[in-house]
Parts: structure tokens; C-alpha cells; sequence
């Protein structure tokens, strides 16, 4: 394992933020955690620049958590895994790094004079509200120092244990900019327990959307990933689209499942397995990179633009919460390790 390699957010070639034996390695053995290695280092700094912000809503990061027990297939985030030795695959959901000292260096740093006040956003490499929450309870802390500063933020999850922060949240947000977005591409049962076998399910992740929204903290949906030959047929559509209003989100936004380096053997690995006839066309749709095309990309973004406008909700705007994608994403020219993880 390259701890040395734990960098800035998996930037390869970037300082190590922490000691190689600052790491304490523990495997803990109940049921909900079994399997699960946590490896627990003290961090050199949390909060992150996004290298090439300029194509993202945002500019920092703070990432508590390196993999994640949601354990999504496609999840983009697994190739950072590869930086640490780790394995990207089953590694990556099982491996998980954590940064046990992240409020107080979040704190240190947002007291640094040369700290302007930036928005921070997090969710936006892997789930901060993943299982691994639940034990280390980082984002109290988190949140705590963010709400002291006044310094706005925003949330990008899957996860339901973002409800136990409630009163956090609601708190924060008398004094500063909060933008939640809970992540639903789509509401079919047996696609989730394959794809997705680590969430909650969909129904209960748009509980949490309705729950924060009754107790005033407005809450949009990123639809993604929009899974193609499995999760886009116009009735999956539209069912998606009908359950997130229902759930009384402020805003729905569409995008299609993207397949980088690290993701995309996973993903072809789990396709064969469960759906081998569609591999052909996988390989027809892909071939030109990890981006589905274009024209495929706008007749989603088209067909769920109409149901929302059918069913009463809006699109994203950029600036109204900051946390979800301001646009398509466009082949990037080069890789940009803190994306939006298709949460
Ligand atoms: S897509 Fe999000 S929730 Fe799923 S494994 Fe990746 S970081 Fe976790």
C-alpha cells in the first residue's frame, strides 16, 4: 500500500498530507461492518482546491472519506483507489481511508487568515454520509465548524444518516448558504440491488429529500447516473422523475452514467455478469470514451426536462444551491480527480 501516495484528494504526484505511520489499520467485527477494513490516519489538510474548478460548480472540497462501503459499480471515485495500491474494485468498497481529524483541521483552517470564505462543497468524491458515518461521526464536527464560520456549503449524498445531522443543518443554515442534494438516477428495485448494493434504497433516499424539505432545507436531486438499455426506457423515466416530485424535491437533474478508467472494468465486469447481452451495445455506445454521445446525452436531458415541467418541478439553476453540476459534463481534456461522483 502507497500511503505516501495519499495525497491532496488522490492528486498523484501531489505532498503526502499525512505519515506513512500515521495510520492505524482496524477491522471490526459486527455484522454491519464485517468485511470492512477502516484505515485511520490524521490528515495534513482537508480543505481541497479542485484542480481545473473552472469546469465545476464549485472550487474546495472536504473529503473525510477515501472509498466507499455504497459500493455503487459505477462509481467514478473507484479510480482514485489506485493511487494507494488499493483495489479498485472490491478494495474500494471495502478499504475504507478515513481522516480521523478532519473537523479540527477544518477548523484550523477555516480560522487561516487566508481563508476567504469560499464555498465548500462535499459529497463530491465519495459519500460522507456512507456507512463509515455512523461510527467515526465526522460531519458533526464538520458542520459545526462550517456553521461558526458562516462559511457556505453544500452536500451531495445517498446516504440517510445525512437526518441524524438534521438540527445541524437547520442550524447552519439561519447563518449561511446550505444546498443539500440527495442522488436518485432511478427508482427501479432490482437495478438498485445490483448497482447499487451498498445505498439505501431509492424510496428511502427520497424520504430524506421529503424530510428535509418539511423541516425547511430545501433539497434537489441529482438523477444520476441515467443508466442506458437498463434505467432509461421512457416508463423508467418518468416513473424517476413522478416519485422525486412527489418527494417534494426543488429541483431535478439529469446525467448519464459516464464510465472512466477505474469504473468502467467494474462496470463491464458486473454487465457481463448480469446482463451480457448488452455488452455489444455498451461498446457501441462508448466507444468514444468514457462519455456516452452526445445526441444520447440530450434526449435524456430532453425527455426528463418535459416530465419535470409535466409534473411541477424545476430544473437545477445554477447558484441556487451550487452543489450539482452546472452542465453536462464534457470529455475532459485531462483527468480531474474531485468530480461529482455520481452520488
Ligand atoms: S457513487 Fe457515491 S455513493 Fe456510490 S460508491 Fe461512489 S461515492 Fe459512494
Amino acid at each position: 500500500m502507497r500511503w505516501d501516495n495519499l495525497t491532496n484528494d488522490a492528486e498523484a504526484g501531489a505532498p503526502a498530507l499525512f505519515a506513512a505511520n500515521a495510520v492505524t489499520t482496524r477491522t471490526i467485527d459486527t455484522p454491519e461492518f464485517r468485511g470492512i477494513t477502516f484505515h485511520e490516519i490524521r490528515a495534513r489538510s482537508i480543505v481541497n482546491r479542485v484542480p481545473g474548478a473552472s469546469r465545476m460548480p464549485f472550487e474546495w472540497t472536504v473529503n473525510p472519506y477515501r472509498g466507499c462501503t455504497h459500493a455503487c459499480v459505477y462509481c467514478f471515485a473507484r479510480k482514485t483507489h489506485s493511487y494507494l495500491d488499493l483495489d479498485t474494485g472490491l478494495g474500494f468498497d471495502s478499504q475504507i481511508v478515513v481522516k480521523v481529524n478532519a473537523p479540527e483541521l477544518l477548523r484550523r483552517e477555516l480560522a487561516s487568515p487566508r481563508w476567504r470564505g469560499d464555498h465548500i462543497a462535499m459529497g463530491t468524491n465519495v459519500d460522507c454520509y456512507q456507512r463509515a458515518e455512523g461510527r467515526y461521526q465526522l460531519m458533526p464536527g464538520i458542520l459545526s465548524a462550517l456553521a461558526e464560520r458562516a462559511n457556505p456549503f453544500s452536500i451531495l449524498t445517498k446516504g440517510t444518516l445525512i437526518l441524524r445531522d438534521l438540527e445541524l443543518l437547520r442550524r447552519a443554515s439561519r447563518v449561511t448558504d446550505v444546498g443539500v442534494s440527495v442522488s436518485v438516477g432511478f427508482t427501479d428495485r432490482e437495478l438498485w440491488r445490483t448497482v447499487e448494493p451498498g445505498t439505501p434504497s431509492p424510496e428511502r433516499r427520497l424520504d430524506v429529500v421529503r424530510t428535509l424539505t418539511s423541516h425547511g432545507i430545501p433539497c434537489g436531486v441529482l438523477m444520476a447516473p441515467v443508466i442506458p438499455f437498463l434505467g432509461d426506457s421512457p416508463e423508467q423515466l418518468r416513473a424517476t422523475v413522478r416519485a422525486i416530485a412527489e418527494s417534494g424535491a426543488t429541483s431535478v437533474t439529469p446525467l448519464v452514467l459516464h464510465l472512466r478508467p477505474g469504473a468502467r472494468e467494474w462496470f463491464t465486469g458486473w454487465l457481463t455478469e448480469h446482463h451480457p447481452r448488452l455488452l455489444r451495445r455498451y461498446d457501441a455506445l462508448y466507444e468514444g470514451g468514457a462519455y456516452a454521445p452526445k445526441w444520447y446525452q440530450r434526449r435524456i436531458t430532453g425527455m426528463v426536462h418535459d416530465l419535470a415541467a409535466e409534473y411541477g418541478i424545476g430544473p437545477y439553476e445554477p447558484g441556487a444551491h451550487r452543489n450539482l453540476p452546472a452542465r453536462e459534463p464534457e470529455p475532459p481534456a485531462a483527468p480531474e480527480p474531485a468530480q461529482l461522483s455520481l452520488l
